[in-house]
């Protein structure tokens, strides 16, 4: 989609720090990392957020949760644990308005979140 930001990384017009991609996803490195391993995992098919989620659509959840599993593998995650995150809206944090999972680990992370 247009001016949309993960879009463009998607595409290359924008540069990112991609750790995995295939056929339906696609992931990166967090700009601003909050944890040790901070990737963001995005379907490549555009879809705003969560609340754009229906039966139609619906497999880009399998799809990026699928990516994340594999990237716990490969970074050494499934042992101490690790969270997924997918901010919506204003009061959830959201910021960029292309569904994206941010897979965070490396460290113990606190609950409830701030
Ligand atoms: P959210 O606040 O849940 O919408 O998450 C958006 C995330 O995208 C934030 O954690 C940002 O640090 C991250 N971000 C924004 N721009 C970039 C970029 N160019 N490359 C990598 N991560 C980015
Ligand atoms: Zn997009």
């Amino acid at each position: 989609m247009d001016n949309c930001l993960f879009c463009k990384i998607i595409y290359g017009q924008i540069p990112s720090n991609k750790v995995y991609e295939d056929e339906f996803t696609f992931a990166f490195r967090d700009i601003n990392p909050v944890a040790p391993v901070h990737i963001l995992v995005i379907p490549k098919l555009h879809i705003s957020g969560l609340t754009e989620i229906n039966h139609e659509n619906s497999d880009v959840i399998i799809q990026i949760t699928e990516t994340a599993r594999k990237i716990c593998k490969i970074e050494g995650l499934e042992s101490d644990g690790f969270r997924y995150v997918i901010n919506s809206g204003k009061y959830g944090g959201q910021t960029v308005f292309h569904l994206h999972l941010h897979l965070l680990g490396g460290r113990k992370l606190n609950w409830p979140p701030g």
